[in-house]
């Protein structure tokens, strides 16, 4: 396999079907990143929502242990309510910010029920008006809760792999998503944030990346530049 030009946006996303290629064989032996294990668990746009608020500036690992718990005990924004706010932060107590969180997903839940007829907003300005609700947790609704994939969730590794890989120069996850909308082909927006969290989460880590190990190495410009804190 030749060596594209990773410094430059345009040859690297070339190379981006053969990328996507070479992941989704990777890929085959990770786990699943926890949005896309709740999407399969529960299915409905509410608890897409309610799991992704959970995960924010928390790992993987310990929100869906808990989303599942808390799933098992209320499923819908009514029975979220009926909930009382002690027992709702008992359960989500592990994940960072838990009382902010519980406060957002009772406001959430009272906004849903009272002014949205039951339903979780299916668009994304809908979704961006929710208080605690920002663009990666909006697109994930999207993508993920209404089926709408006219949106690339970007969360940590999605932002550093892009930024790595040379198709986006940006400085946080907001802008890379933008940015990933600009330059990317629509088709494979599906795919893109599942497997590069997967790749993130196992292979091209934050802080120190396993470039001998990553097979998509002669695309990455960064392969063997970052190294380990
Ligand atoms: S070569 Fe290294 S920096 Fe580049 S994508 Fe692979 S693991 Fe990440």
């Amino acid at each position: 396999m030749e060596q594209e030009d990773g410094e430059n946006p345009e040859m690297s996303i070339k190379s981006i079907s053969q990328i996507i290629k070479i992941l989704k064989k990777e890929v085959k032996e990770f786990e699943n990143p926890v949005i896309t294990n709740i999407e399969e668990v529960s299915r409905t746009p509410f608890m897409v929502l309610i799991s992704c608020l959970l995960s924010l500036r928390t790992k993987d690992t310990t929100t869906g242990p808990v989303a599942r718990q808390l799933f098992r005990e209320a499923q819908t924004p009514k029975e979220f309510l009926k909930m009382p706010m002690a027992k709702l932060q008992k359960i989500i107590r592990p994940v960072n910010y838990y009382k902010t969180k519980s406060v957002r997903i009772k406001e959430i839940c009272k906004f849903i029920v009272k002014k949205n007829n039951g339903a979780v907003p299916d668009t994304f300005e809908g979704l961006m008006a929710l208080k605690g609700v920002g663009k990666k947790t909006a697109a994930i609704t999207m993508v993920f809760g209404h089926k709408k994939p006219d949106f690339i969730p970007v969360d940590v590794h999605v932002h550093v792999i892009s930024n790595r890989m040379g198709w986006v120069k940006t400085k946080n996850a907001e802008q890379s998503m933008d940015e990933l909308m600009k330059v990317m082909p629509k088709k494979y927006w599906h795919d893109l944030n599942e497997l590069l969290v997967l790749h993130g989460q196992n292979v091209c880590f934050t802080n120190s990346p396993l470039c001998s190990k990553c097979a998509i190495s002669s695309y990455c410009p960064k392969v063997g530049v970052v190294k380990s804190r």
